[in-house]
């Protein structure tokens, strides 16, 4: 009889450590995982649906972000940089007057439990190269309005001529008004509602023609925003089309997006750490950017390893920029899929976020990422249960740098500096020029003060044998 009690305790206790070896694990995985997802069904689940989670076609440009917060306000804005200075400049221009916009609403509320929110990202398409059509598509939520407000902008530009397109460029002035027509009827639209915006948010896609109708303004508010679909052939059917992408034969060839296809790398290269030394962890949110690669270029001059907490969102088509941070030893952190504050969120749209960029990070790197910094640090007890469940852990920071605010080289210099000591995480943005600036000159500095440049999860190895699921973690 003793004999079976015992045998049981056997069972019992290597079945309870199996599972406390399982939960502590995860966290740890981020550096060096070489294992096949297959023992993370959750991972694999996003991962084979990666394509439909990202939902968004990127032909034309690169992904940049605008990020902002104070305590009223936050703003993330995903939006295209392209090679046409036209476009940028009018893209530019339209998220400067939308954020301006909504400032001002946000100015006229009292004091909000929760800042207000605008979220902002886009698509874009190419026509045979020859046209692009991009569409801006967002948010705009606070708690002194009842419902979220839609907000949606489309701008289409030849390519060869660096040139915006007008709408009766296309369709022919002549034929402006039996466009009208065709759209409010397809629509189901009466014709005293069509005014001189009825037609501004046309949309060339690489199949055709789309007509985005805001909500609440031509149709009824519960409809939201509407969108009339037309195909190239369809609408050169009733108007010569002046597309110099559309052949008036048949539709334009479906264009791909370029894939970089370069396999699954091991994040390698890990520094030999004293521990009688001080340590530091320098962290960039926000990115990749277009500045990464030089701030790359940086640490290779000097050495040190950063950690990357990046957009899942930005990382199509800067994937060798993700692989270069992971090749050259750095550490890469999640930092949710498009800058979402993941406390306004329900507990499944905090597992999208997290685990769409898990997913991407993975597909380009192999590496299964265990930490999260959340968008503007905001943290409560729905994402610590998420987070809990997943298995990740939280990593905010001790010292906040305000590059985003200063954007000034030298007072991030003088704000690092000042603020440097044994066991910090620092917080910087890498899509701020000014931050790669200052690097230039703090990196150097740091190491001749005696630092120790490491990754978030090199520092806390130090203190915390494991980081706990759930858990947020400040510094060491
Ligand atoms: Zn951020």
């Amino acid at each position: 009889m003793k004999k079976t009690v015992a045998f049981l305790l056997v069972i019992l206790l290597f079945f309870l450590f199996g599972c406390f070896n399982k939960i502590q694990k995860q966290p740890h995985s981020s550096r060096q995982n070489a294992e096949s997802p297959t023992s993370d069904s959750l991972l694999n689940e996003y991962l084979r649906n990666l394509s439909e989670y990202e939902g968004t076609v990127r032909e034309y440009g690169k992904a940049a972000s605008y990020i902002h917060m104070d305590e009223k306000f936050v703003i993330g804005i995903i939006y295209p940089k392209t090679d046409l200075n036209s476009l940028n400049t009018a893209i530019d221009r339209w998220v400067n007057e939308t954020v301006a916009m909504y400032k001002a609403e946000t100015d006229t509320a009292k004091s909000l439990a929760t800042p207000a929110e605008l979220t902002v990202s886009y698509e874009s398409y190419l026509i045979n190269n020859k046209e692009t059509g991009i569409r801006m598509k967002g948010t705009f939520a606070s708690l002194h309005l009842a419902h979220p407000v839609s907000i949606i902008k489309t701008f289409n530009a030849d390519i060869a001529s660096d040139s915006l397109l007008k709408l009766e460029q296309i369709i022919g002035n002549d034929n402006l008004e039996s466009f009208r027509t065709l759209v409010a009827d397809t629509a189901g639209v009466e014709q005293q509602a069509i005014d001189s915006e009825f037609l501004d948010n046309w949309l060339l896609t690489g199949t055709g023609m789309e007509i985005s109708l805001p909500q609440g303004k031509y149709t009824a508010s519960y409809e939201g925003t509407k969108t009339i679909t037309f195909d190239y052939a369809e609408l050169n059917s009733h108007f010569n089309l002046s597309l110099n992408g559309v052949s008036h034969e048949d539709s334009p060839d479906n264009q791909t997006p370029d894939q970089n296809s370069t396999p699954p790398q091991n994040q390698s290269s890990q520094q030999t750490v004293d521990p009688n030394k001080p340590i530091l962890a320098l962290t960039f949110d926000d990115g990749p950017s277009v500045h990464t690669e030089r701030l790359l270029d940086i640490f290779q001059g000097h050495g040190g390893k950063a950690t990357f907490f990046v957009l899942g969102s930005l990382i199509e088509g800067r994937e060798g920029t993700l692989q270069r941070i992971a090749n050259e030893g750095h550490e890469i952190g999640n930092h949710s899929w498009n800058h979402r504050q993941l406390t306004t969120l329900s507990h499944n749209e905090i597992t999208d976020q997290i685990m769409m960029t898990n997913a991407k990070i993975y597909d380009v790197t192999g590496i299964e990422c265990g930490i999260v910094r959340p968008p503007y640090g905001s943290f409560d007890e729905t994402v610590q249960l998420v987070g809990q469940e997943l298995g990740i852990a939280f990593v905010n920071w001790s010292v906040d740098t305000l590059d985003w605010e200063s954007k000034d080289a030298e007072a991030v210099h003088t704000e690092i500096i000042s603020n440097a000591k044994n066991g910090a995480i620092i917080l910087c943005h890498d899509l701020h020029e000014t931050t790669v600036d200052a690097m230039e000159t703090v990196i150097p500095q740091l190491l001749a003060e005696g630092y120790q440049l490491v990754t978030v999860s090199e520092l806390m190895s130090f203190s915390h044998s494991t980081l706990e699921p759930g858990k947020m973690y400040y510094c060491q």
